[in-house]
Protein backbone atom coordinates (compact mmCIF):
# COMPACT_ATOMS: atom_id res chain seq x y z
CA UNK A 1 0.00 0.00 0.00
CA UNK A 2 1.21 3.59 -1.38
CA UNK A 3 0.69 5.28 2.13
CA UNK A 4 2.08 8.61 1.18
CA UNK A 5 1.43 8.86 -3.00
CA UNK A 6 1.50 12.84 -2.67
CA UNK A 7 5.14 13.21 -1.11
CA UNK A 8 6.64 10.47 -3.08
CA UNK A 9 5.56 11.75 -6.65
CA UNK A 10 6.16 15.64 -5.04
CA UNK A 11 9.72 14.36 -4.48
CA UNK A 12 10.42 12.36 -7.49
CA UNK A 13 9.37 15.75 -9.57
CA UNK A 14 12.01 17.63 -7.51
CA UNK A 15 14.69 14.48 -8.43
CA UNK A 16 13.01 15.27 -11.99
CA UNK A 17 14.74 18.80 -11.41
CA UNK A 18 17.50 17.94 -9.66
CA UNK A 19 18.77 15.25 -12.67
CA UNK A 20 18.45 17.70 -15.62
CA UNK A 21 21.12 18.69 -17.76
CA UNK A 22 19.93 22.38 -18.58
CA UNK A 23 16.99 24.35 -16.55
CA UNK A 24 14.70 25.34 -20.03
CA UNK A 25 11.04 26.11 -20.95
CA UNK A 26 11.14 22.40 -21.93
CA UNK A 27 11.67 21.39 -18.77
CA UNK A 28 9.65 23.36 -16.77
CA UNK A 29 6.69 22.50 -19.05
CA UNK A 30 7.16 18.89 -17.66
CA UNK A 31 7.78 19.94 -13.97
CA UNK A 32 4.37 21.50 -14.31
CA UNK A 33 2.78 18.56 -16.04
CA UNK A 34 4.18 16.31 -13.01
CA UNK A 35 3.41 18.69 -10.29
CA UNK A 36 -0.31 18.48 -11.76
CA UNK A 37 -0.67 14.76 -12.20
CA UNK A 38 0.61 14.13 -8.65
CA UNK A 39 -1.65 17.03 -7.14
CA UNK A 40 -4.45 15.74 -8.79
CA UNK A 41 -3.74 12.34 -7.95
CA UNK A 42 -4.33 13.38 -4.66
CA UNK A 43 -7.48 14.91 -4.56
CA UNK A 44 -6.50 18.45 -4.73
CA UNK A 45 -8.86 20.44 -6.38
CA UNK A 46 -8.15 21.59 -9.92
CA UNK A 47 -8.85 24.69 -10.25
CA UNK A 48 -5.88 24.69 -7.05
CA UNK A 49 -4.03 23.11 -8.93
CA UNK A 50 -4.03 24.81 -12.35
CA UNK A 51 -3.60 27.87 -9.97
CA UNK A 52 -0.42 26.55 -8.31
CA UNK A 53 1.30 25.39 -11.53
CA UNK A 54 0.62 28.55 -13.66
CA UNK A 55 2.25 30.30 -10.47
CA UNK A 56 5.41 27.77 -10.82
CA UNK A 57 5.63 28.45 -14.77
CA UNK A 58 4.98 32.09 -14.68
CA UNK A 59 7.51 32.49 -11.85
CA UNK A 60 10.42 30.04 -13.18
CA UNK A 61 10.52 31.89 -16.42
CA UNK A 62 10.28 35.45 -15.60
CA UNK A 63 11.76 35.76 -11.95
CA UNK A 64 15.95 35.98 -12.27
CA UNK A 65 17.65 33.38 -9.81
CA UNK A 66 18.75 34.88 -5.83
CA UNK A 67 21.98 35.99 -6.43
CA UNK A 68 24.35 32.92 -5.69
CA UNK A 69 21.24 30.43 -6.86
CA UNK A 70 21.76 27.92 -9.97
CA UNK A 71 18.45 27.33 -12.04
CA UNK A 72 17.42 24.27 -10.99
CA UNK A 73 17.89 25.64 -7.27
CA UNK A 74 15.55 28.67 -8.04
CA UNK A 75 12.83 26.21 -10.12
CA UNK A 76 12.81 23.85 -6.86
CA UNK A 77 12.41 26.97 -4.26
CA UNK A 78 9.70 28.51 -6.67
CA UNK A 79 7.61 24.59 -6.38
CA UNK A 80 7.95 24.98 -2.91
CA UNK A 81 7.38 28.29 -1.78
CA UNK A 82 3.86 27.81 -3.90
CA UNK A 83 3.10 25.05 -1.85
CA UNK A 84 3.63 26.98 1.25
CA UNK A 85 1.43 29.52 0.02
CA UNK A 86 -0.74 26.80 -0.69
CA UNK A 87 -1.05 25.62 2.53
CA UNK A 88 -1.06 29.08 4.52
CA UNK A 89 -4.55 30.11 4.66
CA UNK A 90 -5.93 31.06 7.70
CA UNK A 91 -4.70 32.21 11.29
CA UNK A 92 -4.09 29.62 14.07
CA UNK A 93 -6.70 28.67 16.34
CA UNK A 94 -7.41 31.81 18.39
CA UNK A 95 -7.04 31.74 22.33
CA UNK A 96 -10.09 32.35 23.39
CA UNK A 97 -14.00 31.25 24.79
CA UNK A 98 -15.25 29.06 21.60
CA UNK A 99 -17.17 25.84 21.09
CA UNK A 100 -15.13 23.21 19.15
CA UNK A 101 -16.26 20.12 17.43
CA UNK A 102 -13.73 17.21 16.60
CA UNK A 103 -15.13 15.14 13.44
CA UNK A 104 -13.25 12.05 11.58
CA UNK A 105 -13.14 8.58 10.82
CA UNK A 106 -12.06 5.75 13.54
CA UNK A 107 -8.85 6.35 15.11
CA UNK A 108 -7.57 9.37 13.57
CA UNK A 109 -7.30 10.54 17.55
CA UNK A 110 -10.29 12.59 17.88
CA UNK A 111 -10.05 11.94 21.21
CA UNK A 112 -6.69 11.98 22.05
CA UNK A 113 -7.31 15.80 20.41
CA UNK A 114 -9.53 16.50 22.22
CA UNK A 115 -8.00 15.97 25.33
CA UNK A 116 -4.86 17.89 23.91
CA UNK A 117 -6.87 20.63 23.04
CA UNK A 118 -8.22 20.55 26.49
CA UNK A 119 -5.21 21.17 28.01
CA UNK A 120 -3.44 23.57 25.57
CA UNK A 121 -6.40 25.93 26.16
CA UNK A 122 -6.30 25.37 30.16
CA UNK A 123 -2.71 26.22 29.69
CA UNK A 124 -3.36 29.22 28.66
CA UNK A 125 -5.71 30.00 31.25
CA UNK A 126 -9.58 29.21 30.11
CA UNK A 127 -11.82 26.79 31.54
CA UNK A 128 -12.48 23.79 29.34
CA UNK A 129 -15.11 21.33 29.52
CA UNK A 130 -15.22 18.06 27.15
CA UNK A 131 -18.10 16.57 25.84
CA UNK A 132 -18.00 12.70 24.81
CA UNK A 133 -20.60 12.43 22.06
CA UNK A 134 -19.21 9.48 20.95
CA UNK A 135 -22.36 6.73 21.43
CA UNK A 136 -20.50 4.36 19.10
CA UNK A 137 -17.36 3.06 20.76
CA UNK A 138 -17.69 0.96 23.47
CA UNK A 139 -15.43 2.85 26.21
CA UNK A 140 -14.97 6.22 24.42
CA UNK A 141 -16.56 8.24 27.56
CA UNK A 142 -13.89 6.14 29.89
CA UNK A 143 -11.17 7.57 27.44
CA UNK A 144 -12.07 10.94 27.31
CA UNK A 145 -12.41 10.69 31.33
CA UNK A 146 -9.59 9.58 31.92
CA UNK A 147 -7.69 12.26 29.48
CA UNK A 148 -9.83 15.11 31.08
CA UNK A 149 -8.74 14.23 34.67
CA UNK A 150 -5.26 14.39 33.46
CA UNK A 151 -5.32 17.92 32.46
CA UNK A 152 -8.13 19.23 34.79
CA UNK A 153 -10.96 19.35 32.41
CA UNK A 154 -14.29 18.64 33.43
CA UNK A 155 -15.80 15.61 31.19
CA UNK A 156 -19.69 15.31 30.16
CA UNK A 157 -20.62 12.09 28.72
CA UNK A 158 -22.34 8.80 29.78
CA UNK A 159 -20.54 6.74 31.53
CA UNK A 160 -22.94 3.74 31.49
CA UNK A 161 -22.34 3.96 27.98
CA UNK A 162 -26.30 2.75 27.97
CA UNK A 163 -27.39 6.24 26.01
CA UNK A 164 -27.55 5.92 21.71
CA UNK A 165 -28.44 9.75 21.06
CA UNK A 166 -25.24 11.66 20.66
CA UNK A 167 -27.28 14.61 19.92
CA UNK A 168 -29.28 14.62 23.18
CA UNK A 169 -25.70 14.47 25.26
CA UNK A 170 -24.17 17.16 22.75
CA UNK A 171 -26.97 19.19 23.35
CA UNK A 172 -26.96 18.71 27.08
CA UNK A 173 -23.32 18.70 27.34
CA UNK A 174 -23.41 22.34 26.42
CA UNK A 175 -26.05 23.08 28.93
CA UNK A 176 -23.59 21.77 31.72
CA UNK A 177 -20.81 23.76 30.81
CA UNK A 178 -22.11 27.70 29.76
CA UNK A 179 -20.11 28.74 32.00
CA UNK A 180 -16.91 27.50 30.46
CA UNK A 181 -14.74 29.16 28.47
CA UNK A 182 -14.24 26.62 25.63
CA UNK A 183 -16.41 23.39 25.22
CA UNK A 184 -14.91 20.40 22.89
CA UNK A 185 -17.18 17.92 21.81
CA UNK A 186 -15.45 14.73 20.87
CA UNK A 187 -17.79 12.61 18.29
CA UNK A 188 -17.98 9.16 17.15
CA UNK A 189 -15.93 8.05 14.22
CA UNK A 190 -16.74 4.98 11.46
CA UNK A 191 -14.37 2.31 9.87
CA UNK A 192 -15.39 4.34 6.59
CA UNK A 193 -18.04 7.36 5.39
CA UNK A 194 -21.27 6.02 6.55
CA UNK A 195 -24.67 7.92 6.11
CA UNK A 196 -25.35 7.52 9.54
CA UNK A 197 -22.15 9.14 10.73
CA UNK A 198 -22.57 12.01 8.16
CA UNK A 199 -26.16 12.46 9.56
CA UNK A 200 -25.15 12.27 13.31
CA UNK A 201 -22.38 14.83 13.04
CA UNK A 202 -24.56 17.25 11.14
CA UNK A 203 -27.24 16.95 13.98
CA UNK A 204 -24.52 17.55 16.72
CA UNK A 205 -23.12 20.43 14.39
CA UNK A 206 -27.26 22.23 13.46
CA UNK A 207 -27.69 21.61 17.87
CA UNK A 208 -24.41 23.07 19.22
CA UNK A 209 -23.88 25.70 17.04
CA UNK A 210 -19.68 25.15 17.07
CA UNK A 211 -17.62 27.60 16.34
CA UNK A 212 -14.65 25.72 14.86
CA UNK A 213 -15.40 22.51 13.32
CA UNK A 214 -12.12 20.80 13.28
CA UNK A 215 -11.32 17.28 10.57
CA UNK A 216 -8.93 15.37 12.59
CA UNK A 217 -6.98 13.49 10.29
CA UNK A 218 -3.60 10.75 10.66
CA UNK A 219 -1.41 11.74 8.40
CA UNK A 220 -0.82 8.17 6.82
CA UNK A 221 -4.35 8.87 5.14
CA UNK A 222 -3.62 9.26 1.48
CA UNK A 223 -5.28 9.59 -1.69
CA UNK A 224 -8.46 9.07 0.52
CA UNK A 225 -7.86 12.23 2.40
CA UNK A 226 -9.69 14.56 0.14
CA UNK A 227 -12.86 12.03 -0.38
CA UNK A 228 -13.00 12.11 3.47
CA UNK A 229 -12.65 15.88 3.83
CA UNK A 230 -14.92 16.53 1.26
CA UNK A 231 -17.70 14.55 3.35
CA UNK A 232 -17.29 16.25 6.61
CA UNK A 233 -17.33 19.41 4.91
CA UNK A 234 -19.87 19.11 3.16
CA UNK A 235 -21.65 18.07 6.76
CA UNK A 236 -20.46 20.52 9.02
CA UNK A 237 -18.28 23.12 7.07
CA UNK A 238 -14.52 22.37 8.22
CA UNK A 239 -12.76 25.46 9.64
CA UNK A 240 -9.95 23.82 10.54
CA UNK A 241 -7.97 20.55 10.28
CA UNK A 242 -5.70 19.00 12.99
CA UNK A 243 -3.24 16.16 11.41
CA UNK A 244 -2.00 13.33 13.80
CA UNK A 245 0.87 11.08 13.74
CA UNK A 246 3.19 13.38 12.53
CA UNK A 247 5.83 11.71 14.92
CA UNK A 248 5.74 8.58 12.78
CA UNK A 249 7.45 7.77 9.03
CA UNK A 250 4.53 9.28 6.99
CA UNK A 251 5.40 12.90 5.40
CA UNK A 252 1.20 14.01 5.35
CA UNK A 253 0.93 14.13 2.00
CA UNK A 254 -3.21 13.75 2.70
CA UNK A 255 -3.85 16.92 5.10
CA UNK A 256 -2.34 18.69 1.50
CA UNK A 257 -5.47 17.54 -0.25
CA UNK A 258 -7.99 17.97 3.09
CA UNK A 259 -6.57 21.68 3.26
CA UNK A 260 -7.13 22.22 -0.65
CA UNK A 261 -10.47 20.49 -0.59
CA UNK A 262 -12.05 22.40 2.73
CA UNK A 263 -10.19 25.77 2.04
CA UNK A 264 -9.70 25.07 5.91
CA UNK A 265 -6.38 25.73 7.64
CA UNK A 266 -4.42 23.50 9.18
CA UNK A 267 -4.40 24.65 12.95
CA UNK A 268 -2.27 22.00 14.87
CA UNK A 269 -0.34 19.17 14.43
CA UNK A 270 -0.06 15.89 16.50
CA UNK A 271 3.36 14.68 17.04
CA UNK A 272 2.37 11.78 19.60
CA UNK A 273 0.62 10.16 22.21
CA UNK A 274 0.99 12.36 25.30
CA UNK A 275 -0.86 15.20 26.24
CA UNK A 276 1.93 17.60 25.23
CA UNK A 277 2.56 16.42 21.99
CA UNK A 278 0.57 18.80 20.09
CA UNK A 279 2.85 21.50 17.58
CA UNK A 280 0.98 24.66 16.46
CA UNK A 281 1.10 24.02 12.42
CA UNK A 282 4.11 25.74 10.37
CA UNK A 283 3.89 25.56 6.77
CA UNK A 284 7.26 25.97 5.79
CA UNK A 285 8.09 22.84 8.50
CA UNK A 286 5.16 20.83 6.72
CA UNK A 287 5.90 21.67 2.96
CA UNK A 288 10.29 21.02 3.48
CA UNK A 289 9.14 17.77 5.59
CA UNK A 290 6.62 16.63 2.48
CA UNK A 291 9.42 17.45 -0.12
CA UNK A 292 11.98 15.64 2.00
CA UNK A 293 13.69 18.74 2.82
CA UNK A 294 13.40 18.82 5.77
CA UNK A 295 16.10 15.97 5.95
CA UNK A 296 19.37 16.93 7.45
CA UNK A 297 20.75 17.16 4.31
CA UNK A 298 18.39 19.87 2.65
CA UNK A 299 18.58 21.51 5.68
CA UNK A 300 22.27 21.94 5.34
CA UNK A 301 22.02 22.91 1.60
CA UNK A 302 19.38 25.51 2.45
CA UNK A 303 21.72 26.75 5.83
CA UNK A 304 24.95 26.83 3.54
CA UNK A 305 24.63 29.59 1.18
CA UNK A 306 24.27 32.08 4.11
CA UNK A 307 27.37 31.01 6.73
CA UNK A 308 31.33 31.21 6.22
CA UNK A 309 33.21 28.96 4.11
CA UNK A 310 34.91 27.69 7.40
CA UNK A 311 31.51 26.84 9.37
CA UNK A 312 31.13 23.13 9.01
CA UNK A 313 27.43 23.05 9.36
CA UNK A 314 26.52 19.03 9.14
CA UNK A 315 29.46 18.42 12.07
CA UNK A 316 27.93 21.63 13.99
CA UNK A 317 24.61 19.97 14.09
CA UNK A 318 26.36 16.21 14.61
CA UNK A 319 28.01 17.55 17.59
CA UNK A 320 24.73 19.63 19.12
CA UNK A 321 23.37 16.46 19.44
CA UNK A 322 26.21 14.22 19.69
CA UNK A 323 26.80 14.92 23.73
CA UNK A 324 30.17 16.17 23.16
CA UNK A 325 30.50 19.63 23.65
CA UNK A 326 33.58 22.10 23.23
CA UNK A 327 34.28 25.58 23.57
CA UNK A 328 35.06 25.35 20.34
CA UNK A 329 31.80 24.16 19.04
CA UNK A 330 30.26 27.28 21.46
CA UNK A 331 32.66 29.27 19.27
CA UNK A 332 31.17 27.85 15.83
CA UNK A 333 27.81 28.47 16.88
CA UNK A 334 28.27 32.05 17.79
CA UNK A 335 30.22 32.42 14.65
CA UNK A 336 27.23 30.99 12.75
CA UNK A 337 24.91 33.15 14.98
CA UNK A 338 27.05 36.22 13.99
CA UNK A 339 26.09 35.89 10.37
CA UNK A 340 22.67 35.16 11.10
CA UNK A 341 19.81 33.10 12.83
CA UNK A 342 20.91 29.66 11.27
CA UNK A 343 21.59 28.03 14.20
CA UNK A 344 17.51 28.94 15.49
CA UNK A 345 16.43 28.39 11.72
CA UNK A 346 18.00 24.71 12.00
CA UNK A 347 16.79 24.17 15.78
CA UNK A 348 13.67 24.97 14.61
CA UNK A 349 12.77 22.91 11.35
CA UNK A 350 14.45 20.07 13.43
CA UNK A 351 11.33 17.93 14.42
CA UNK A 352 10.71 18.37 18.35
CA UNK A 353 13.38 21.26 18.42
CA UNK A 354 11.13 24.41 18.19
CA UNK A 355 10.81 24.11 22.00
CA UNK A 356 13.99 24.08 22.67
CA UNK A 357 14.87 26.68 20.49
CA UNK A 358 13.22 28.86 22.52
CA UNK A 359 14.96 28.71 25.28
CA UNK A 360 18.35 29.92 24.05
CA UNK A 361 18.49 33.44 24.30
CA UNK A 362 19.87 33.95 20.78
CA UNK A 363 20.19 37.83 21.26
CA UNK A 364 22.50 37.75 24.40
CA UNK A 365 24.39 35.53 22.47
CA UNK A 366 25.10 37.45 19.55
CA UNK A 367 25.87 40.58 21.37
CA UNK A 368 28.33 39.01 23.48
CA UNK A 369 30.03 37.70 20.53
CA UNK A 370 32.88 40.04 19.63
CA UNK A 371 34.13 39.98 23.64
CA UNK A 372 33.92 36.17 23.38
CA UNK A 373 35.47 35.96 20.79
CA UNK A 374 38.70 37.98 21.64
CA UNK A 375 39.04 35.47 24.68
CA UNK A 376 38.83 32.58 23.21
CA UNK A 377 41.96 33.57 20.39
CA UNK A 378 43.71 34.36 23.52
CA UNK A 379 43.16 30.02 24.29
CA UNK A 380 44.94 27.06 23.71
CA UNK A 381 43.42 24.39 21.22
CA UNK A 382 43.39 22.23 24.34
CA UNK A 383 41.55 24.70 26.56
CA UNK A 384 38.64 25.01 23.79
CA UNK A 385 38.56 21.94 23.51
CA UNK A 386 38.35 21.01 27.25
CA UNK A 387 37.50 24.17 29.16
CA UNK A 388 37.47 22.09 32.54
CA UNK A 389 40.90 22.73 32.73
CA UNK A 390 40.16 26.47 32.60
CA UNK A 391 41.01 27.52 36.27
CA UNK A 392 43.14 29.76 38.20
CA UNK A 393 46.26 30.66 36.21
CA UNK A 394 44.86 29.97 32.96
CA UNK A 395 42.05 32.51 33.81
CA UNK A 396 44.67 35.10 34.03
CA UNK A 397 46.82 34.29 31.52
CA UNK A 398 44.24 34.26 28.66
CA UNK A 399 42.53 37.69 30.52
CA UNK A 400 45.70 39.41 30.05
CA UNK A 401 46.14 38.28 26.91
CA UNK A 402 42.63 39.70 25.79
CA UNK A 403 42.93 42.69 27.77
CA UNK A 404 40.17 41.62 29.77
CA UNK A 405 39.05 41.69 33.30
CA UNK A 406 39.47 37.68 34.45
CA UNK A 407 35.63 38.37 35.56
CA UNK A 408 34.90 37.85 31.91
CA UNK A 409 36.48 35.27 31.29
CA UNK A 410 34.90 33.42 33.80
CA UNK A 411 31.66 35.15 32.24
CA UNK A 412 32.49 33.00 29.12
CA UNK A 413 32.93 29.76 30.99
CA UNK A 414 29.48 30.21 32.71
CA UNK A 415 27.78 30.78 29.73
CA UNK A 416 29.74 28.14 28.17
CA UNK A 417 28.29 25.79 30.71
CA UNK A 418 24.96 26.94 30.12
CA UNK A 419 25.04 26.16 26.90
CA UNK A 420 26.46 22.67 27.01
CA UNK A 421 23.86 21.85 29.72
CA UNK A 422 21.15 22.94 27.12
CA UNK A 423 23.25 20.87 24.15
CA UNK A 424 23.16 17.69 26.67
CA UNK A 425 19.45 17.77 27.28
CA UNK A 426 18.93 18.20 23.45
CA UNK A 427 21.17 14.72 23.16
CA UNK A 428 19.25 13.90 25.91
CA UNK A 429 16.02 14.01 24.19
CA UNK A 430 15.27 10.29 22.69
CA UNK A 431 12.71 11.17 20.04
CA UNK A 432 14.84 13.81 18.75
CA UNK A 433 18.23 11.55 18.81
CA UNK A 434 16.53 9.39 17.43
CA UNK A 435 15.27 11.46 14.37
CA UNK A 436 18.31 12.71 14.10
CA UNK A 437 20.59 9.61 14.15
CA UNK A 438 17.85 8.50 11.32
CA UNK A 439 18.47 11.55 8.83
CA UNK A 440 21.98 11.28 9.54
CA UNK A 441 21.83 7.56 8.90
CA UNK A 442 23.23 8.13 5.02
CA UNK A 443 26.01 9.61 6.17
CA UNK A 444 27.58 8.78 10.13
CA UNK A 445 28.14 5.18 11.22
CA UNK A 446 28.14 6.02 14.67
CA UNK A 447 24.87 7.62 14.10
CA UNK A 448 23.63 4.19 12.59
CA UNK A 449 24.49 2.17 15.44
CA UNK A 450 23.23 4.59 17.79
CA UNK A 451 20.02 4.62 16.07
CA UNK A 452 20.08 0.84 16.34
CA UNK A 453 20.68 1.30 20.10
CA UNK A 454 17.87 3.61 21.04
CA UNK A 455 15.42 1.79 19.01
CA UNK A 456 16.64 -1.74 20.53
CA UNK A 457 15.99 -0.22 24.04
CA UNK A 458 13.12 1.02 23.81
CA UNK A 459 11.35 -2.15 23.34
P1 LIG B 1 -10.39 8.46 17.58
O1 LIG B 1 -10.97 7.14 17.26
O2 LIG B 1 -10.41 9.37 16.39
O3 LIG B 1 -10.99 9.10 18.79
O4 LIG B 1 -8.84 8.23 17.88
P2 LIG B 1 -8.10 8.13 19.28
O5 LIG B 1 -7.96 9.46 19.89
O6 LIG B 1 -8.71 7.09 20.11
O7 LIG B 1 -6.64 7.70 18.77
C1 LIG B 1 -6.39 6.47 18.11
C2 LIG B 1 -4.97 6.04 18.40
O8 LIG B 1 -4.05 6.97 17.84
C3 LIG B 1 -4.66 5.99 19.88
O9 LIG B 1 -3.87 4.87 20.11
C4 LIG B 1 -3.85 7.25 20.12
O10 LIG B 1 -2.96 7.11 21.20
C5 LIG B 1 -3.14 7.41 18.81
N1 LIG B 1 -2.77 8.81 18.52
C6 LIG B 1 -3.56 9.89 18.45
N2 LIG B 1 -2.86 10.98 18.10
C7 LIG B 1 -1.58 10.58 17.93
C8 LIG B 1 -0.35 11.26 17.54
O11 LIG B 1 -0.29 12.45 17.26
N3 LIG B 1 0.75 10.47 17.48
C9 LIG B 1 0.73 9.14 17.76
N4 LIG B 1 1.86 8.45 17.67
N5 LIG B 1 -0.38 8.49 18.10
C10 LIG B 1 -1.53 9.20 18.20
MG1 LIG C 1 -12.59 8.58 19.92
Amino acid sequence: MVMDGLGKSLRGVLDRIKGSSTVDEDLIKEVCKELQRALLQADVNVQLVLRLTGNVRERALNEKPAAGRSAKEHVTRIIYEELVALLKNGEPLEVKPQTILLVGLYGQGKTTTAGKLANYFIKKGLSVGLIGADVYRPAAYDQLKQLGDKVGAEVFGDPTHQEKDAVKIAREGMERFRDKKVRIIDSSGRHALEDDLIKEITDIADATDPDERILVLDSQVGQQAGPQADAFNKAVGVTGVIVTKMDGTSRGGGALSAVATTKARIVFIGTGEHIRDLEPFDADRFISRLLGMGDLAGLVEMAKDSFDEDVDVEEMARRMTSGKYTLSDMYTQMKALGKMGTLQKIMGLLPGMSKMSDKIDYEATQSRLSRYRIIMDSMTAREKDEPSIIKGNRIDRIAVGAGVPASEVRDLLKQYNNSKKTMSAVSKDRKMRRQLAKQMGGMDPDALKELKDIEGGEK
